[in-house]
């Protein structure tokens, strides 16, 4: 099966696994496992921070790092379609007390600096609030890569406001790789940056949380408390390691192959295709019925999620001639 479903489908590889096998645990609980300490301080070196934090999932990070910012009665403002609103199942609000305050985006992950402005409520003076602290972009948003300009306005706004930043970097490693920064300089200017390895780096699970040593001391305690504290999670914690060392650098490959399954498909009488400049190709289909075009692609060994305006993800599971392959079954899955 090619799979574009998402690059969360990818499956770790017979290094990846031999990495797994040799890696030598302790109790992370009790901070003993070398191989989470390891990915922690190597990933909050990557990306230019003094700690790091590995934990189960994207959503754990966000969380955690939220609750590391902001106490309870307090507000983090964030886009209306970013991540950490909208698909984490309102944990912030949920188990930390903590209310989202959504900010309008549009498709590029921007909001407008004037719509974070006049939502900014921080004067513990005025009782009725919830008081601002915190301010999260999204880096890539839907596979975009947010302008360098724009972030630093951003950051500069909510510095000059009194609000501490969060990145969600799920897909940070691509915004990287296609803009030809390091992570680093991706990351710089947020107080925590959460990154997946379990997207297009390829690892089972997991993600990291990095900052500063404060911020991740006290993210480390809600970790805990949200029953994130694992044991030897040094198995996995080497898929992490390895994914970074090894898979980085082929982000890029993947990048390629959605600029040119793009160009192929936006070639096709009935669909529209467009990529983000990552490892996302955005398509609408004409056809009254995409669930009958997903369905003959299906038959030919290709998954996507049919709907009139899809996202097709490439990743590590997909090479060029699946590409070509792909363009082929949907010029046949629209009739033509
Ligand atoms: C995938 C993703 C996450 C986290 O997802 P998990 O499934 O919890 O690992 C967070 N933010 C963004 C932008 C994502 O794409």
């Amino acid at each position: 099966m090619i799979d574009f479903r998402s690059d969360t489908v990818t499956a770790p590889t017979d290094e990846m696994r031999a990495a797994m096998l040799a890696a030598p645990v302790g109790d992370d609980v009790y901070g003993e496992d070398p191989g989470v300490n390891d990915l922690e301080s190597f990933t909050a070196d990557l990306l230019g921070k003094e700690a790091g934090l590995y934990v189960a999932s994207g959503t754990q990070s966000n969380l955690t790092a939220i609750m590391a910012h902001c106490d309870r009665g307090d507000e983090y403002l964030v886009g209306q379609e970013a991540h950490c609103y909208k698909y984490e199942a309102g944990g912030a609000a949920v188990l930390g007390s903590i209310q989202p305050q959504p900010i309008a985006m549009s498709s590029d992950g921007t909001m407008e600096l004037d719509d974070i402005a006049a939502a900014i409520k921080n004067q513990p003076s005025m009782g009725h609030f919830a008081l601002s602290k915190l301010l999260c972009l999204e880096n890539t948003h839907n596979g975009r890569i947010l302008p360098a300009d724009y972030v630093e306005a951003a950051q500069g706004l909510a510095r000059d406001r009194g609000l501490a930043l969060h990145l969600d970097g799920a897909r940070l490693w691509n915004a990287a790789v296609g803009s030809d920064r390091s992570p680093a300089e991706v990351a710089a200017g947020f107080d925590t940056v959460s990154v997946c390895l379990s997207k297009g780096l390829g690892a089972p699970v997991g993600s990291v949380l990095v900052g500063s040593t404060e911020l991740i001391d006290r993210a480390r305690r809600w970790r805990k408390m949200v029953g994130g504290g694992m044991r030897q999670a040094g198995v996995i914690a080497a898929a992490g390691r390895h994914a970074i060392e090894h898979h980085l650098a082929g982000l890029a490959t993947d990048h390629e192959n959605a600029a040119l399954l793009a160009a192929g498909l936006d070639e096709i009488n009935g669909l529209t295709a467009d990529s983000s400049h990552t490892n996302m190709v955005f398509v609408t289909i004409d056809d009254a019925d995409p669930a009958a075009v997903g369905d003959r692609l299906a038959a030919d060994g290709i998954a996507v999620f049919a709907a009139p305006t899809t996202r097709l993800v490439c990743h590590l599971g997909i090479s060029s001639a699946d590409i070509d392959a792909t363009i082929a079954a949907c010029r046949r899955a629209v009739g033509q």
